[in-house]
Parts: C-alpha cells; sequence; structure tokens
C-alpha cells in the first residue's frame, strides 16, 4: 500500500523508513525469512498522531503460528544456537546490539510513527534496548552452576540449561524494551524464541527480525508472528512451547495462564498497575512535583508503572497540585515526530475513547476534573494531560488502570493513612516516597506492597534493577540476574564414585 502520511510527517521521516513503510504488506518471520501469512486478514499500522493508516500487514493465522512454532523446535533441537559456545552466543548478540545502535535512528522513527510517542522518548527506548541486549550477552559466558553437599560417596552438580522455545507476547507502550527484557536473556542462554507483538505496534519488533538474521543468528531462533489476540491465543494454547512470557493487561495475562495450564507451559506475567506516589510534606517539593509529572505525563501515561495516584500530605496539597498543573500547561501537545512535541497522543481511537469515559465518569461522579491544556488542530488520538481532584478513595478512577494521561489525587492526614491509600489496590507493580526524613523512608518503603519502591524518584529502569509486580501486576521478575531463572532449568547431575 501507499503510506498515507501527511507532508508534514512525510517530511519528518528518513528514506529508509518511507522505503520500508512501501513494501508490500508485513507476513510471518519464520525460519530466517518474511512468509506470505497464510490468512486474508490485514491490519492497518495508524499513525495515532493523524489517525491516517501509513501501512499494513497481514495477521498471522493459526497456521502460521504452528509453523512458527515448530521452527523454533527445530532450531532448538538440532542445536545450531544451544549448542554453540557460549562465547560465540554473545559476540554474535553484541553484534546484533551494534546491528540495533547503528540503525537507532530509524527503529525510533518507526516507534515515533507507529505508538505515537515523542522521539525523543523513542529514541531513549531503542537505547534501553540496546543496553538490555548488552547486558544479557555478557551473561551468556557468566551463567555458573554449583557442586552441592550431597554425601560423600556422590558428586552432585547443579547446572544451569537452556529451556527451549521461548514465546514472548508484547503489549504497544514500549514495544522494543519489553521485547529485549525478554528475547535477550532468552537466546544469551540458548534457547530460541517466538515474538507476538501488539497488533497496535508491529513496526520494530518486524525489523529486528531482519537485523537478528543480518547479525547472523541461524534461521529459526527468532521467529515474529504479527497478528491480534487471536494470534496470541492460538500461541498460548500450542504444545511444543516451553515458556511464555507475557506483558500486557491483567485481564489477558488471566487468559494466557489458562491456556498455559492446558500444556502446562511455564508463564511469567507482568501486567497493569495503578502505582502510587507518595509525597510528604517534608519532601524536597519541587523535585517531588517534577518526578510526579515524569510518571504520569511520560508516554502520555501509557506506562504500566505510571504513578497514576498522587497521595500527597494534606498540608501541601493545594500548593503542589496547583504548581503541577501550571508546569503540565508548559508541555506541548502535538505529534510524536514534531520538534516541539513533549506529549503525544495515545496508541488508537479506542484507546481515547477508553481514557475519556474514565474521565466523564469521575466528573459525574463528583470528582473535580482539570483539564490542562488545549488539543492540538491535528486528527489525532490527543488527550490533554487531566487532574482529578475530590475523588473518593475506591471510586473507579482511583482503583483502575486508566492507561492514558490522568493523575489522581488523594489527600492524607497521617503515615498510616498514606499507607492504607497506597496499598488499597488491587496492583502491586511499583510506587514512591517522597521525603526527606530517613527513618520514613524505610519505615514506607518496608510497608509498600509493590514489586518496585522509588525513593526521591520514579521510573528508573536498568538491565541490572530487576523489574516485576506483586498481586495483580502479575509475578516474575525481568532484567538483572533475576532472568537467569526465567530462561534456564536447573539441572541436578549425580554421580556415585
Ligand atoms: P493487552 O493485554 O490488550 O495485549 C497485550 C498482548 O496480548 C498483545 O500482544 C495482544 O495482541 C495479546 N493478546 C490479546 N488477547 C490475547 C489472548 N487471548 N491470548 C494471548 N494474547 C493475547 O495489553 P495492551 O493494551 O497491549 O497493553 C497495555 C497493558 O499492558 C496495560 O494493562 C499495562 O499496564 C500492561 N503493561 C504491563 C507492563 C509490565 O511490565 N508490567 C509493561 C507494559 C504494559
Amino acid at each position: 500500500m501507499t503510506a498515507q502520511l501527511t507532508p508534514e510527517v512525510r517530511g519528518l521521516l528518513s528514506s529508509t523508513v518511507l522505503s520500508w513503510l512501501d513494501k508490500p504488506p508485513l507476513g510471518p518471520f519464520i525460519d530466517g525469512s518474511w512468509r506470505t501469512a497464510r490468512s486474508d486478514t490485514l491490519i492497518d499500522v495508524i499513525d495515532p498522531g493523524t489517525g491516517l493508516p501509513v501501512t499494513a500487514y497481514a495477521a498471522s493465522s493459526a497456521e502460521d503460528v504452528t509453523d512458527a512454532v515448530a521452527a523454533a523446535r527445530r532450531a532448538f533441537d538440532d542445536g545450531r544456537w544451544s549448542e554453540l559456545d557460549p562465547e560465540v552466543r554473545e559476540q554474535t548478540l553484541r553484534h546484533l546490539a551494534d546491528l540495533l545502535e547503528k540503525d537507532a535512528e530509524v527503529v525510533a522513527q518507526l516507534e515515533a510513527l507507529d505508538t505515537g510517542k515523542p522521539l525523543a522518548e523513542a529514541r531513549l527506548d531503542i537505547e534501553e534496548a540496546v543496553a538490555v541486549l548488552r547486558y544479557y550477552a555478557g551473561w551468556a559466558t557468566k551463567v555458573e552452576g554449583s557442586v552441592i553437599p550431597a554425601p560423600r560417596r556422590f558428586v552432585a552438580t547443579g547446572t544451569r540449561e537452556a529451556i527451549g522455545v521461548c514465546a514472548a507476547i508484547t503489549p504497544w507502550n514500549y514495544p522494543l524494551p519489553i521485547l529485549m527484557y525478554k528475547l535477550a536473556p532468552a537466546l544469551a542462554f540458548g534457547n530460541t524464541f517466538v515474538a507476538k507483538p501488539s497488533e497496535q505496534t508491529v513496526l520494530s519488533t518486524a525489523y529486528l527480525a531482519q537485523l537478528c538474521a543480518m547479525a547472523g543468528i541461524p534461521d529459526g531462533v527468532v521467529n515474529v508472528l504479527p497478528g491480534a489476540g487471536a494470534t496470541g491465543a492460538a500461541l498460548t494454547a500450542i504444545q511444543g512451547i516451553d515458556k511464555i512470557a507475557f506483558t500486557g493487561s491483567t485481564r489477558t495475562g488471566q487468559a494466557v495462564m489458562r491456556a498455559a495450564a492446558g500444556t502446562l507451559t511455564k508463564v511469567s506475567l507482568e501486567l497493569g498497575g495503578k502505582s502510587p506516589q507518595l509525597v510528604f510534606a517534608d519532601a524536597d517539593l519541587d523535585a517531588a512535583i517534577d518526578g510526579v509529572m515524569g510518571g504520569i505525563w511520560t508516554n502520555a501515561g501509557q506506562v504500566c508503572v505510571a504513578g497514576s495516584r498522587l497521595i500527597i500530605d494534606r498540608r501541601v496539597h493545594d500548593e503542589f497540585v496547583a504548581e503541577l498543573i501550571s508546569r503540565t500547561r508548559r508541555l506541548s501537545l502535538g505529534h510524536g515526530l514534531a520538534p516541539a512535541t513533549s506529549l503525544g497522543p495515545l496508541v488508537s481511537a479506542v484507546q481515547r475513547d477508553r481514557v475519556a469515559a474514565f474521565v466523564d465518569q469521575a466528573a459525574a461522579e463528583g470528582a473535580n476534573v482539570e483539564t490542562t491544556s488545549e488539543l492540538p488542530d491535528e486528527e489525532g488520538f490527543f488527550v490533554a494531560p487531566t487532574v482529578v481532584t475530590g475523588a473518593r478513595p475506591g471510586q473507579r478512577i482511583e482503583q483502575e488502570e486508566v492507561f492514558g494521561p490522568v493523575l489522581t489525587v488523594l489527600p492524607f492526614d497521617d503515615e498510616g493513612e498514606a499507607l492504607r491509600l497506597a496499598n488499597g489496590s488491587a496492583y502491586g507493580l511499583a510506587s514512591s516516597v517522597w521525603t526527606t526524613n530517613a527513618s520514613r523512608v524505610h519505615r514506607v518503603s518496608r510497608a509498600l506492597r509493590a514489586g518496585t519502591v522509588w525513593v526521591n524518584t520514579y521510573g528508573v529502569f536498568h538491565p541490572t534493577l530487576p523489574f516485576g509486580g506483586v498481586k495483580a501486576s502479575g509475578f516474575g521478575r525481568e532484567l538483572g540476574s533475576a532472568a537467569v531463572d526465567h530462561y534456564t532449568e536447573l539441572k541436578t547431575t549425580v554421580i556415585d564414585l
């Protein structure tokens, strides 16, 4: 198809990106090459900044899923990747990281066009993906086993082995970093891989597939299945996969877990959140305002760890909220590729309408809704950053994941109430506490029920820092050494002397 790009957007894209968009529709990437999908379903790739289709791809059918899993199985079983010397896998992954870094601007433009996020944020995503890949490339040669103190007539060892075929199902908010949290450790330890990106954002995953081939990763080791929920459901129901790593909504995570029970496939689930930011009156309030803003306006609030509940000391509530709104008004809403943009559109019209419905309901239930900015003239899926005060604890806007630029503010009178509000959520992904009181730092971070607590900062991610949730935010930890458990099996060998 010919991309329906506005002249402004066309002028902001590199010639490589334009030629990539004008290719025939992408299909599945199986056994090292692009296939024609065995389905007639074409899915448009929409530019969220204009609402226009910019290319299309063919959704992978159940037969394509079978082929991709069979290709990954063959590639694992014949040892073309798992039985390479670890340093060869390390060098190959480093080569892939170099290729991705070399094409970083192309991939960042594709990502900004596909997700709607500001180009500056997309560039950080690609940097993060490269860093995660390099970090796990190093792990290929660092995982060691152990000698286990069994009775003396035996020698017993514990060794780490690849699991087999790993599948990843990923969401649309951080397509490449979230894929890399799974792909990089899986490949480092010798597994083979099948990726199912979100139907909303296939471009960067597809681009990476071709870089994998260029880096010398053998055919069949990395396979990609563009497609929607039906493709994901087929992937979770099929025999032949040893592990499914899922990131997405809690509801879909539950469906994945149910399906995986049928084949007894291991799962790890990175799910939704409703993360609290606790601000005490003794905090550096200036820094806290910037931290709270970064925590909720980044990627227009479409962040699993969005700090979407500000829980604030009543004594500083009014001045803090007023200053936060005033600084938020300085953000510039616009197309993700436009250089002046600091806040982009949401990924789709459906998501925009969903967020609007949350806000309308909160207003109808008596909360105060403050919209901070005018919407741009363009036809994109824009939502102005919105601050909701006066909501009741337990109200829908305070409990459910909105996944948009909406901050709900709740005042507290003492530390106990702050903690009750913070932990009064089905979710437990991330949290933060802003205070200069050292004892409070320890008390509150110990009491918060969340996979991550940030203190006087927000949203710090790094390849070495394990990340994941508790309660309805899922289980399992990605990143850091925690991924060794996810992508290897422990084998016990007992030798009778
Ligand atoms: P989603 O659950 O709608 O979709 C996620 C993925 O699952 C997509 O690839 C989708 O096609 C696929 N899918 C849909 N139905 C399926 C099924 N029945 N079986 C298998 N796969 C299926 O989520 P989304 O809207 O793409 O992303 C937003 C959600 O992701 C939010 O809830 C957000 O909090 C969560 N998220 C969590 C993290 C984390 O690390 N915890 C990170 C990013 C996003």
